[in-house]
């Protein structure tokens, strides 16, 4: 079993989702006392997101690229990055870096796209729906995402920033996603696709009437599919 590198901490909410999920899918898949062979490195998160907030892009790219060449000094043999925000700075954050890394929105299209779903709506950070890194990579899979609103854009990534990252969930909350999720039902979408990481804290397959692509959990399974083979 190959090495797990895993830059988290973007927020520490969800790495502990993807560190919880590796440890159940490899026990699940190998039985036994089996868990997976893991590098974490959680950063901190207000650091991150004070670079997100005032668009220094090329400093936060610098960052993650020393991040994952440690990872990689430490013994990682992939890398996975636990957002999809800053999946934004995937190029320059591999820059030399050699072992391989595998792209959270790759990983989504292709489950889509094997179900033979089409347009998936598009939830998550404001830079995730509304700058084209993203999309792209789900355009150039095929798909058509579905993107909310202005207000609803708005009051997702709200949520994200000032609930979900600090580990809080609320029924006003999930009330107010769940109600976003059906009106992107209603403008056309065949599926839904929690495009951040903490979105699984407040949307699943039991309250959303479309099939649901939870980026966390499908990127913990890409991620162990590659370990072990
Ligand atoms: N975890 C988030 C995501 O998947 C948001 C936090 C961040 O900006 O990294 O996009």
């Amino acid at each position: 079993m190959k090495t797990i590198g895993i830059l988290g901490g973007m927020s520490a909410a969800s790495t502990q989702i993807y560190y919880r999920e590796l440890c159940d899918l490899a026990r699940h898949r190998l039985g036994g006392l089996h868990s997976p062979e893991l590098l974490i490195r959680s950063l901190d998160f207000a650091a991150i997101e004070a670079l997100q907030m005032r668009g220094e892009w090329d400093a936060a790219g610098a960052l993650l690229n020393a991040e994952a060449k440690a990872l990689e000094r430490g013994g990682a043999e992939l890398l996975i990055l636990a957002t999809n925000t800053m999946h934004k700075l995937a190029e320059p954050m591999m820059a030399d870096v050699k072992i391989p890394f595998i792209h959270l929105a790759d990983a989504t299209a292709q489950e889509i796209v094997a179900k033979r779903l089409k347009s998936p709506a598009l939830m998550g950070t404001a830079f995730t729906m509304e700058q084209s890194f993203y999309t792209d990579r789900l355009s150039a899979a095929g798909l058509s995402p579905v993107l909310p609103g202005v207000e609803d854009r708005a009051e997702i990534h709200r949520i994200i920033y000032e609930e979900l990252c600090k580990d809080i969930t609320s029924p006003e909350s999930e009330a107010a996603y769940v109600a976003i999720a059906e009106r992107l039902v209603q403008a056309g979408a065949d599926s839904l696709i929690l495009g951040c990481t903490e979105v699984g804290m407040l949307l699943n397959q039991d309250n959303v009437s479309v099939p649901v692509f939870d980026t966390t959990l499908i990127h913990c399974r890409a991620a162990l599919d590659a370990a072990l083979k």
